[in-house]
């Protein structure tokens, strides 16, 4: 069972649960993006098992009326045991999807796995007519040139600063270059990607800039949040453009959850205050 303390960043361990916070969440006003909590399998057997999870994920959202997609990450689905298993276990997902209308996100993991999901993420945005979205780091190098690559596909892109730690060679290590860059990539993203953008971030200044540059350009876009992080913004800023919560669900939750805790001052304070209490 999920501690109360662990409660406020996960969903649940069942689809059940996970389903159930959707429809709470959709109360609000607010989308939800369902992740099965699990990453860097070295069998297939679990890859596999995760991508069966999923199928059965998608056929839960489609039969009801919820708000609701997903979002895997490649090493689930088996990109740490070759990029054939990661492309088959993601084509299954998404061809159980499409047909059902359900949405598919891949995260983005650590930079040496940039290239395979890009190349799935064009396969299967052009099979399914912008079906799938991608996640892009603001962190990286790269990511400008990434962003050109896209922007012409069909598909949506979730802009994030980057939870990895890649090294200085391949990205931008200092807080003020990365904001520098996170900004200058959501101005080109709003002027030339024309499918949709997802602000994946809870800083006030990266949510107003959008909100600005949706202003002067039109562009449809949605922003992002992690359950539990700024969840009263969440719900205001859902009166104002759309909203989506991800949502990471599963028994394999301990992980995810010292990550959340651990991220952030008030987040520790917050568990330390709820132990003692
Ligand atoms: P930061 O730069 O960390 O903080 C800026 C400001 O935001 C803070 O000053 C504060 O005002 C506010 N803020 C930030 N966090 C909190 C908090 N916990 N509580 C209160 N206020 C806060 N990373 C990947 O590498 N790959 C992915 O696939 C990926 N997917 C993501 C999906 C979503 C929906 C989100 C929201 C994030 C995802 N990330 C992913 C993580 C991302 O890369 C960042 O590590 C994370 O979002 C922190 O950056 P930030 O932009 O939110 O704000």
């Amino acid at each position: 069972m999920i501690p109360p303390l662990a409660r406020q960043f996960i969903a649940g361990e069942t689809p059940p649960e996970a389903l159930e916070h959707a429809r709470r969440c959709n109360g609000d006003g607010i989308g939800v993006i369902l992740n099965l909590l699990g990453e860097h399998y070295e069998g297939r057997a679990q890859a596999n098992e995760d991508a069966m999870t999923y199928q059965r994920l998608v056929e839960d959202i489609a039969g009801t009326d919820l708000q609701a997609c997903i979002s895997v990450k490649p090493s689930q689905l088996g990109l740490d045991i070759s990029e054939d298993v990661f492309t088959q276990n993601l084509g299954r997902i998404v061809d159980h999807a499409a047909p059902r209308d359900v949405f598919v996100w891949i995260d983005m993991e650590d930079h040496t796995t940039t290239d395979a999901t890009l190349d799935a993420f064009e396969r299967f945005t052009r099979e399914t007519d912008g079906g799938v979205g991608v996640c892009l780091q603001a962190n990286l190098r790269r990511t400008h040139d990434d962003l050109e690559r896209l922007a012409d596909l069909p598909g949506k892109v979730r802009l994030v600063k980057g939870a990895y730690d890649p090294p200085r060679s391949v990205a931008y290590r200092d807080k003020r270059r990365i904001d520098e860059a996170y900004r200058a990539q959501l101005q080109y993203m709003f002027r030339e990607c024309n499918d949709g953008i997802a602000v994946g971030s809870h800083d006030p200044e990266m949510i107003a800039l959008a909100q600005s540059l949706h202003d002067d350009w039109e562009t449809p876009y949605e922003v992002q949040m992690l359950m539990g992080v700024r969840e009263a913004a969440q719900r205001s800023l859902a009166g104002e453009c759309p909203v989506w919560q991800y949502a990471p669900y599963g028994t394999k939750w301990l992980d995810y959850f010292y990550r959340r805790v651990s991220e952030r001052k008030e987040n520790a304070l917050f568990a330390v205050r709820a132990i003692l209490s």
